[in-house]
């Protein structure tokens, strides 16, 4: 893995904090976000920084078991690889690019309010977005006629349960975009970081919707 590709990467996380920062996506240093390297590398934020102020030093490679690489190679890149702690949810994220190596480049993780909202009240289940024209934003979704449904799994602080519990669901659903927690938020991801970028924006337009549908029933 080139060097600089890797801190190019780290470069496109970095603007993506501060806007999901100010979006209130990513507050009081929740969140996390990946990029695949390559088979078994993934670059990740380090746990606990704010994802507004995120700089190059905020990130660490992992593997697939999610724990640091300490190899010569990743050293060269990142010197201090191996003493610094991934974030909490590294084991959900290696999980996504475990089972669905096909579709899943990227990962990015937010807290939105109305997605954890939204996702706290249907506990467990899924959403039916159908109908908006921002379904088209979704890779492989070519009208707003078709349905989008999307997981909605219940939250646990057992990482490895949660991962499980989010894999089994969308193995059931191979074509949901994004996946959402109960009371806690949104995971989406693509195919580089540009998609995973657009389909969690659609993810959060559409949640927006979605509220807006449900609490204003009475003037539709
Ligand atoms: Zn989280």
């Amino acid at each position: 893995v080139d060097k600089e590709q890797i801190f190019t990467l780290m470069d496109s996380l970095i603007e993506i904090g501060a806007y999901y920062h100010l979006r209130g996506f990513s507050l009081a240093t929740s969140s996390n976000y990946s990029v695949k390297l390559e088979q078994g590398k993934y670059l990740i934020t380090v746990s606990g920084r704010r994802k507004e102020r995120l700089t190059r030093d905020d990130f660490l490679i992992v593997g697939e078991d999610s724990s640091p690489l300490k190899d010569d190679t990743i050293l060269t890149i990142i010197p201090d690889n191996a003493s610094k702690k991934p974030s909490a949810e590294t084991m959900l994220h290696a999980r996504l690019y475990r089972d669905f190596p096909e579709r899943v480049s990227s990962v990015l993780h937010t807290h939105s309010p109305l997605a954890a909202v939204l996702s706290r009240r249907i506990g467990e289940g899924s959403i039916r977005f159908k109908g908006y024209e921002m379904q088209k934003a979704f890779p492989g979704v070519e009208t707003h006629e078709g349905t989008v449904e999307v997981p909605v799994i219940p939250n646990s602080q057992d990482l490895k349960e949660l991962s499980k519990n989010a894999a089994a669901r969308l193995s059931q659903m191979p074509s949901a975009p994004f996946i959402l927690i109960a009371g806690h938020g949104i995971y989406g991801w693509g195919k580089d970081i540009d998609e995973a970028e657009r389909v969690m924006e659609a993810a959060e337009y559409l949640i927006d919707c979605y509220w807006h549908d449900m609490t204003n029933k009475e003037i539709v």
